[in-house]
């Protein structure tokens, strides 16, 4: 038996996903492949309310913050989103997208090692199907059909971590059809970046290529066909898109 052909793959290999990276002055520094997509829930208080969930009273009594994926291949660069099957009820959230630059060693991390995996940042949209989402919710079924969808991941360029000293004090916007919908301030993430590195780390072995979509504030609604959204992280990183027909 010929161990080669034995070995080889007897379907052509999915394409890994791949992200821009930009420098400070647009310029394109390469691409960043993505493995994984890890999603925060309720990380902005106000958010949580929207949605009808507990706030906690304060940093010591917030509990465990809420994790789902999506696949990697949900990630859309180009901003053209096709209205997704299966919902009448798409909506936005808007988040910083925090991208991984090394594998994290084994066990739990601390703040430091946490962010010394990040490679850089950028914005990205969780686009979710609320009415699936809410009756999941209902039911206490898991949340992948509102959540980890085809194209539910439209995400701007990527932006190394050095750019981005002041973090904490960048505000996160998104505007539909040029009308402000969220605005939200990173300063007032429940969890903040080395927080949740540091409670993924509990759960999952973190690694160069993950993608970490931080959460949402509040103003989440809906999108429908034709919409024009524009999401921007500070006044660093911007991600433009429309909503394209239902797929068929
Ligand atoms: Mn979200």
């Amino acid at each position: 038996m010929n161990t080669l052909a034995s070995n080889h793959d007897v379907i052509a290999a999915a394409a890994t996903p791949r992200i821009p990276v930009q420098g400070r002055d647009g310029r394109a520094l390469g691409v960043f492949p993505v493995r994984r997509i890890y999603c925060v829930g309720r990380n902005f208080a106000e958010h949580a309310r929207e949605m009808g969930a507990a706030v906690p009273a304060s940093k010591t009594e917030r509990g465990q913050p809420v994790f789902f994926c999506k696949p990697a291949d949900a990630i859309v660069i180009d901003g053209n989103v096709p209205y997704p099957p299966g919902t009448g009820d798409l909506h936005h959230e808007v988040e910083l997208v925090v991208a991984l630059g090394r594998d994290a060693q084994p066990g739990v991390l601390d703040r430091e090692a946490a962010m010394a995996l990040v490679f850089g940042y950028g914005v990205g949209l969780d686009l979710t199907r609320r009415d699936l989402q809410s009756a999941a919710k209902a039911k206490g079924l898991p949340w992948d059909t509102g959540k980890a969808f085809d194209h539910s991941a439209p995400v701007s360029a990527l932006m190394h971590a050095s750019e981005f000293a002041d973090l904490a004090s960048l505000a996160l916007t998104l505007e539909v059809n040029g009308d402000l919908r969220q605005h939200g301030h990173l300063h007032d993430l429940i969890w903040d970046v080395a927080d949740i590195l540091h409670e993924l780390s509990e759960l999952f072995a973190l690694r160069a290529g993950d993608l970490v979509f931080m959460g949402t504030p509040a103003g989440v609604g809906p999108l429908v066909p034709g919409d024009r959204f524009h999401a921007a992280l500070g006044d660093r990183l911007v991600l433009d898109g429309r909503i394209a027909s239902r797929a068929v």
